[in-house]
């Protein structure tokens, strides 16, 4: 088990990547003083964000420091720690989508009949401060191998199992080798039509986009990409160059996105991010409203808001590059669009549709009452 926790953890200089990037440092940033000389975080919160440390695990990767355009922009905010993270109000749980309530095993969640999250590895490569995983993620690396062995009995005791989620912690983080045996496992089952992978590799460290890890993600069976991105500026070339590696592979990628208050819950900011995204070859899948993780108020927005965005981005973007908006309703109930509505019912009974710019029209079902 050591070995397999060493096995899964982040390279510190990865090989194969310019061992001293231009501008940039080399390592991931982890302590608050390293935030600080970076130059991203203020030296008069280093006490408190030591506390921050203490609660949640700190990680930017190299690739996303050069990401930074200047400290507190999009992409900073998402890595480096805050004393508002110490804020903890009364509305947010340790477990917010209740994946707890639906574990059968350790390391699997099984809350849709036919699919089931495996939660491969607790390592990522960044630490997101809104994780919604944060009182789990960062803490021990790889699923033990007994544990491992149990889910994966699991999935094949279980027919009405049609997918299998790979997520963590981030699963890309896990070896080439380690990852091939899983896929391996998995593409053995034979209820199984689609493996998915929920990873923010390919952006906030690319250089781990191997011809190696892109042979591990090989099988049998559908394997499908989301990949987690919230700001454009996150798209670097380098982000980019990844994600046509794992087209050229023959994956097809969606994306989910974080709605962020101050970092992306405006509908410029966010046209540009699907815009990038659909000129990667990527489709907008999720954007999710903020969980109800601990000490992640200051990055809550409203679902009004959120709203007013779909609607403007509607009027200015094409279906392929909108998401679903979504909530994971908190206890374990489930992940449902929150909208906005564009079919309402009229006083008489028959639908109104609104349409782009937001006038209302009437539509007759065929089976409704003339009106
Ligand atoms: C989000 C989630 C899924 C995947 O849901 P999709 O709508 O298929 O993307 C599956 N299981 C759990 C427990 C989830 O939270
Ligand atoms: S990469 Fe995903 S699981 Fe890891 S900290 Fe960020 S949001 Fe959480």
């Amino acid at each position: 088990m050591k070995d397999l926790i060493k096995d899964s953890a982040p390279t510190e200089a990865p090989q194969g990547q310019a061992a001293e990037p231009s501008g940039g440092q080399a390592r991931a940033l982890t302590t608050p003083a390293q935030f600080v000389a970076a130059g991203l975080a203020d030296p008069v919160d280093a006490a408190a964000l030591g506390q921050v440390a203490a609660e949640f695990k700190l990680r930017m990767s190299p690739e996303m420091a050069r990401a930074v355009a200047a400290p507190g922009d999009g992409v900073a905010r998402q890595f480096v720690p805050e004393v508002a993270e110490l804020t903890i109000r009364p509305e947010e749980l340790a477990d917010p989508i209740g994946d707890d309530a639906h574990a059968p095993v350790p390391g699997l969640t099984h809350r849709y009949p036919d699919r089931v999250i495996l939660h491969a590895t607790k390592t990522c490569e960044v630490y997101c401060r809104f994780c919604f995983r944060r009182e789990v993620v960062g803490e021990e690396g790889a699923l033990p191998e007994a544990e491992m062995a149990a889910a994966l009995d699991y999935v094949a005791a279980t027919p009405a199992v049609r997918e299998v989620i790979l997520t963590g912690g981030d699963p890309l983080t896990l070896s080439p080798r380690r990852l091939a045996s899983v896929m391996a496992r998995l593409g053995a089952i034979p209820h199984l039509d689609v493996i998915r992978f929920h990873t923010r590799v390919p952006v906030v460290a690319p250089e781990k986009v191997t011809p190696d890890l892109l042979a591990a993600m090989e099988s049998d069976k559908a394997v499908w990409l989301v990949v987690h991105t919230n700001h454009a500026q996150e798209l670097t070339e380098a982000a980019q160059a990844a994600l046509r590696r794992l087209v050229a592979a023959g994956i097809p990628l969606l994306s989910q996105t974080v709605l962020l208050r101050g970092i992306n819950d405006d509908p410029d900011t966010l046209e540009a991010l699907f815009r990038a995204l659909i000129r990667a070859k990527v489709k907008p899948y999720y954007l999710h409203h903020c969980d109800l993780a601990k000490g992640t108020g200051h990055f809550r927005t409203t679902i009004a808001r959120g709203q007013a965005i779909m609607t403007a981005l509607r009027a200015r973007l094409s279906g392929m590059a909108l998401p679903a908006y979504v909530l994971d309703i908190p206890g374990g109930y489930g992940k449902v669009p929150i909208g906005p509505d564009y079919l309402l019912r009229a006083a008489d009974g028959l639908w109104q549709v609104r349409d782009p710019k937001g006038d209302l029209h009437r539509y007759a079902d065929p089976s409704a009452p003339l009106g």
